[in-house]
């Protein structure tokens, strides 16, 4: 049994309620009668901010235009310190987008810094899925990032790269709770990628590969089900299902809670204030660009099993 609650503001900052009662077998202890709150905190399209600042404009955005890893590093915290049982993940389009990023990873890599790796670090991310602008600068960029980074890189539907590898899904234990996170990078970066930078690389359709996948984390333990998918709400724009294809994963693959979008700098739900945004039974967020907003997924575990 799946009961969402509404959505409420937190600091201007997306922030969404999903409680999930959960019933059968499971990892999680028969004993454990009362219920567990856990947190998931969800980035994408980051796109190489960490400092509030506009490197285009030379100027400090404000208001709803602030941004930065910075800028949610202190949401992040308080909400860690108020429930320890806190994951923070981020959904692609990491390490491409300011003067910044693009210094240290692609003009000095000699320095041997990599403010995006060692920033997130800092934070605590746990995972991080394959947006389409991973693969921009090729694949010695993209591995120096992959080496820094204390977090894994996430991709189910990328497969046979030469120069790449990626895990499909982690499975987390948070408070005792088990979450899956399946990461999915949309097809359609064959549309756009130089051939160089993806030799090899297979890029699966994401439903089919999803329905693959999430049985299996659902075996390997998982009582809880996030799929971190670049990729934008609906399909009926841009390349269709290989590119936008959240609503078509809510619908088509059973067993997911969460799908975590992103790519089309969309804000979902739409305002802050907003219900949640339920497809199927599953609840979509998108937390927007440049880390202006964060999705906030409040979940409830009570009983046991992964139903
Ligand atoms: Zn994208």
């Amino acid at each position: 049994m799946k009961t969402i609650t509404i959505s409420r503001v937190m600091g201007g900052l997306v922030t969404l309620t999903l409680l999930l009662s959960l019933f059968g077998t499971s990892a999680i202890p028969a004993s454990a009668a009362e219920s567990r709150n856990i947190v998931i905190l969800g980035t994408s399209d980051i796109h190489g901010n960490v400092d509030n600042y506009d490197y285009f404009t030379d100027s400090v955005p404000t208001g709803s235009a602030a941004r930065g890893l910075t800028k949610v590093a202190t949401y992040v915290n308080q909400v860690k310190a108020s429930n320890p049982n806190t994951i923070l993940i981020d959904d692609g389009d990491t390490i491409q987008g300011t003067p910044l990023a693009y210094y240290y990873e692609v003009l000095h890599p000699e320095l041997g810094k990599n403010p995006m790796a060692e920033t997130m670090n800092a934070m605590g991310y746990i995972a991080s899925t394959v947006g389409n602008h991973e693969f921009n600068y090729g694949s010695t960029v993209f591995n120096a990032f992959k080496n820094k980074a204390n977090f894994k890189l996430l991709s189910a539907n990328v497969t046979g790269c030469r120069d790449y590898s990626f895990m499909p899904y982690v499975i987390q234990d948070v408070g005792g709770v088990q979450v899956g996170i399946l990461g999915l990078t949309p097809p359609a970066v064959v549309h756009w990628e130089r051939p160089e930078n993806i030799v090899g690389c297979i890029f699966g359709d994401a439903i089919d590969v999803a329905n693959q996948y999430v049985p299996e984390m659902k075996a390997a333990g998982a009582d809880v089900i996030v799929v971190a998918a670049h990729t934008g709400l609906d399909e009926t724009y841009g390349y269709g299902r290989e590119e936008n294809f959240a609503k078509i994963l809510a619908d088509k693959v059973p067993g997911i809670d969460v799908i975590l979008a992103g790519h089309a700098h969309a804000l979902i739900p739409a305002k802050p204030t907003d219900l949640p945004t339920i497809v199927n039974g599953v609840l979509i967020t998108e937390p927007g660009y440049h880390t202006r907003n964060i999705s906030d997924i409040r979940i409830s575990v009570t009983g046991s099993g992964n139903d």
